[in-house]
């Protein structure tokens, strides 16, 4: 058993990280030459249905992307002369725990996504979990052209260190966000919040709420591929946000897309206000009276009474 995974690349901020797809054939059923011939054909059979194409725009919560939609605040000024290679601000990505949590909580950006070829024409590889349970995971190449191992960086989120992709053929250079978002903030909170907001209308119904005619998911999918490569010039949406704004602008008209933006920034800038306090007050409760920690689903149950938003919206069952 273990579960099967493939690579994805966030077409708002460029970075790479690890996606479930599900659970993988079991390996005792490779026994013998027979057995061996009928394992490999079910491994291709799942790597054909979940990974698909590379093609394929997914919303998926990627770990940088929401760890920039949790900023707030005024940004700093920018410092003066910030050279172009100046590093991206600060990540403050939770922890996959922290992570999970934010899932479940139906607090999480979901962004555009691909899963990753390595090989043109080849579908997305699969990669296993070898590791032991508890164990730092350690995920190989079961099905598929890639990379015989991945590198995961720092942040336990499933997010993979990027360099370590570069022998590969992927072009590995860091984000570079324009001044406007640079300094971090409300501004690239903003900024995320309406992008995958955007990605969303466009992936997931199309602009039926808007009563336009481009209401096909297809044609929708095909309209976030086109904003990258296009009004982006194939760099990430964030990194070039003045063009792609405009562009999105440009597709819903700017009465809806105003519309849009400010529900994807006010709003939700709210509910995740009073989830942050509560995390905080959790956490000096717990820091404080050496009472014991309070287990996260209390939490969320807790933060659902407080919110007047109906059905919980899950991002991956
Ligand atoms: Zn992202």
């Amino acid at each position: 058993m273990g579960e099967g995974a493939a690579i994805y690349n966030c077409l708002l901020c460029d970075s790479y990280a690890l996606v479930v797809l599900g659970v993988l054939p079991d390996r005792k059923l490779a026994r013998g030459l027979k057995g061996k011939a009928a394992y490999d054909d079910l491994l291709e059979a799942f790597q054909l249905e979940f990974a698909g194409s590379s093609e394929t725009v997914r919303l998926l919560a990627c770990p940088t992307c929401n760890a920039f939609a949790r900023q707030s605040g005024d940004a700093p000024s920018p410092a003066p002369a910030a050279a172009p290679s100046s590093p991206p601000p600060p990540i403050l990505a939770g922890d996959q725990l922290e992570h999970g949590e934010f899932l479940r909580d139906a607090l999480a950006v979901l962004t555009p996504s691909r899963l990753v070829s390595f090989d043109e024409g080849e579908p997305p590889p699969v990669y296993r979990n070898d590791a032991a349970p508890e164990a730092k995971p350690k995920w190989r190449l079961t099905q598929g052209v890639g990379p015989p191992g991945l590198e995961l960086d720092k942040s336990r989120t499933g997010r993979l260190h990027k360099p370590s992709l570069r022998a590969f053929g992927v072009d590995a250079r860091p984000l570079a966000l324009p001044p406007s978002l640079a300094g971090g903030g409300d501004a690239l909170s903003d900024a995320t919040r309406t992008a995958a907001a955007f990605a969303e209308r466009c992936v997931v119904g199309g602009f039926g709420d808007f009563g336009d005619a481009r209401s096909d998911a297809t044609e929708g999918k095909a309209t976030v591929s086109r904003w990258r490569e296009e009004a982006c010039e194939g760099r990430p949406v964030l990194e070039r946000w003045n063009a792609a704004r405009a562009h999105a602008e440009a597709v819903m008209g700017p009465e809806a897309f105003r519309a849009m933006a400010e529900e994807a920034t006010g709003g939700e800038r709210k509910r995740l206000d009073r989830y942050e306090a509560m995390r905080r007050a959790e956490t000096s409760s717990a820091a404080g009276g050496g009472a014991p920690t309070r287990r996260g689903d209390e939490v969320s149950d807790e933060f659902d009474s407080l919110t007047s938003r109906g059905g919980r919206r899950r991002a991956r069952e």
